[in-house]
């Protein structure tokens, strides 16, 4: 039985999944330390159905650019003799011990036993989004049978940039990074918290789960006389 605060109980309890399932996206930010909350994805990965904040984010907008820009790569690698796989035919689910990992590559190009892997992305470039490909790298071959044997490669692509990914990005250092976050956010243990203007301002749970969230700006100020 996992810890969960008693303060729930004036909310709609979220529902304890049967075993921890993480989303490939929860996982960059934390492993890059663009984001250093890691019970924002403890409680996703042990919970489902629970309340979020209502969100601010064009998503029709970011949808047409995205498809957009994925289109067009499509396009030029088929040009190219390549054979590609969209979005959904590239879900992938993980099954590990602990943890069950998922995700979905935008695109995958293959060429004989070569693949690329690649990911497209409308804002500005952002480390957490090579790490993004490099986890797809990853799980691809070992999650999806066709890919089996397939040596991957990556590039997250913006507009007017593509940043290429080598295939041994993807090495024991990364992959040991990996495993030890999953398995943090797997246990039975509430990850660590650390809540901030910063990190809650990009975190979707609520007060009725998080109850430490902040919702505004708290910036503490002292005086000094040395300069
Ligand atoms: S609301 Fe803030 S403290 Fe709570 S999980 Fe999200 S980022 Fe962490």
């Amino acid at each position: 039985m996992l810890y969960y605060p008693s303060t729930l109980c004036r909310w709609a309890l979220p529902v304890e999944r049967s075993s921890p399932y993480i989303w490939v996206t929860w996982l960059t930010k934390l492993l890059v330390g663009e984001n250093s909350c890691e019970w924002g994805a403890w409680f996703r990965a042990h919970f489902q159905n629970y309340d979020v904040t209502p969100g601010t984010f064009d998503s029709t907008g970011w949808q047409l650019k995205h498809t957009n820009l994925l289109n067009r790569i499509r396009a030029q690698l088929e040009a190219q003799g390549k054979t590609v796989f969209t979005e959904n035919q590239n879900k992938f689910v993980l099954r590990g011990q602990s943890a069950t990992l998922g995700g979905k590559p935008d695109l995958i190009a293959i060429s004989g036993s070569a693949g690329t892997v690649f990911d497209v992305k409308t804002g500005a470039p952002s480390p957490s989004h090579h790490v993004q490909v490099m986890v797809y790298m990853y799980a691809a071959p070992r999650a999806l049978g066709q890919y089996r044997g397939v040596t991957f490669d990556g590039k997250v692509v913006y507009e007017g940039q593509e940043v290429p990914i080598p295939s041994l990005a993807v090495d024991d250092a990364f992959v040991r990074n990996l495993v030890e976050l999953i398995g943090r956010l797997a246990g039975p243990t509430p990850a660590r918290k650390a809540p901030s203007l910063m990190e809650c301002g990009f975190c979707n749970l609520t007060t009725a789960n998080c109850p430490e969230r902040v919702a505004d700006a708290v910036v503490q100020d002292g005086e000094t006389g040395d300069f």
